[in-house]
């Protein structure tokens, strides 16, 4: 539906006016995914047949909901979302997957957390687009299989490592979304500048691009603060000035990293002396979920290596101790 009245402001703002890419062709940057995609799509289309199950790894807002809705539109199917966390009892997925026609598409978010017992009905959906229903127990025990549809299974995942192999496996297609380049963000923040009506330089759009910790959904985000910024302090332009002064107001700084990015780098220097140090103490000290952590704040972190993992735990990069105006320890 168009019009839910649950959605998150930001989900109704997407529905009612979306930023998002509709095709394979709009969609910028992943060039490897986005091909291997192109091939398997045109690929089933020529054999008229379904599109294989496929995995989509990555931190969050770097674009796999919408390769589903990409997917679902260029085989013309339609698209169910769901995510793990939802279907807590194996009747809420049978639910779901009894109502997929052919060429569905059905898009399960987190799905390295959907409960056990559920996952397991998804096995034989997944490979032999069936379900069997066991009623009665011990020696009276008969099944009962239902067929399904030939549906199409879209995973996404931040944690591929949860995942069970058996499930894993039986997806056809596995890709990992990596962060995207300053020039792809700039070719994202441009297009949904003139989306939204806003003018946006060039200059504006590389400060922002740079601010947006590699991940199009925070760009997106932040061009909608810099906008009202530059609408009620400017004259609705965006300069690189309009960009520099509301991000730095919304507490990003100059490397794109949030209060939250900070609090973590700090607590690894100030408490732990820079590390090494295991993720539960950094959560338990910040007061923050570790899933956080790790899903959030660290994948960038990370990339840009201002934190390094090692066996003994987590520890920062000499780059984070520039950044924080630091001197290196002695070592
Ligand atoms: P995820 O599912 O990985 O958390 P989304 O698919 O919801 O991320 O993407 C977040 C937002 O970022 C989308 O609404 C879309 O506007 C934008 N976006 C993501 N990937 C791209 C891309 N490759 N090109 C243009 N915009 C993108």
């Amino acid at each position: 539906g168009v019009l839910n009245p649950e959605a998150e402001p930001e989900d109704l703002e997407e529905s009612l006016f979306s930023l998002r890419p509709g095709s394979l062709s709009e969609y910028v940057g992943q060039a490897e995914t986005v091909e291997t995609l192109q091939i398997a799509i045109a690929a089933a289309r020529k054999r008229g047949e379904s599109l294989e199950h496929a995995l989509l790894h990555g931190p969050p807002g770097l674009g796999k909901t919408t390769l589903a809705h990409i997917i679902a539109h260029e085989m013309g199917g339609r698209l169910t979302l769901t995510s793990g966390p939802a279907l807590e009892k194996a009747g809420d997925l049978v639910g779901i997957l009894t109502h997929l026609g052919d060429g569905d598409i059905l898009f399960i978010d987190e799905i390295h957390r959907l409960p056990r017992a559920v996952e397991e009905f998804l096995y034989s959906a997944m490979e032999d687009f069936a379900i069997d229903f066991v009623f009665d127990k011990g020696v009276h025990a008969r099944s009962h299989r239902y067929r399904l549809k030939r549906f199409v299974l879209v995973g996404a995942t931040t944690r591929v490592g949860l995942l069970s192999a058996p499930l894993r496996d039986r997806f056809g297609i596995f890709r990992s979304l990596d962060f995207y380049d300053d020039a792809d963000l700039v070719r994202i923040v441009m297009r949904s500048a003139s989306l939204l009506g806003v003018p946006l330089l060039r200059e504006g759009a590389e400060t922002l691009a740079k601010r947006s910790r590699g991940t199009p959904r925070i760009a997106n985000r932040l061009l909608k603060r810099v906008r009202d910024y530059a609408q009620v302090r400017g004259d609705g332009r965006i300069y690189e000035d309009t960009v520099s002064k509301a991000l730095t107001l919304e507490g990003i700084d100059t490397m794109g990293l949030t209060p939250l990015d900070r609090r973590y780098l700090q607590t690894i220097l100030s408490f732990y002396n820079g590390g090494p140090v295991g993720i539960e103490a950094i959560a338990a000290t910040l007061q923050e979920e570790s899933d956080t952590l790790v899903d959030v704040v660290e994948p960038y972190l990370l990339k840009i290596g201002f934190v390094i993992r090692t066996s003994a735990g987590r520890r920062l990069g000499s780059a984070a101790y520039e950044h924080l105006g630091f001197p290196l320890p002695q070592d």
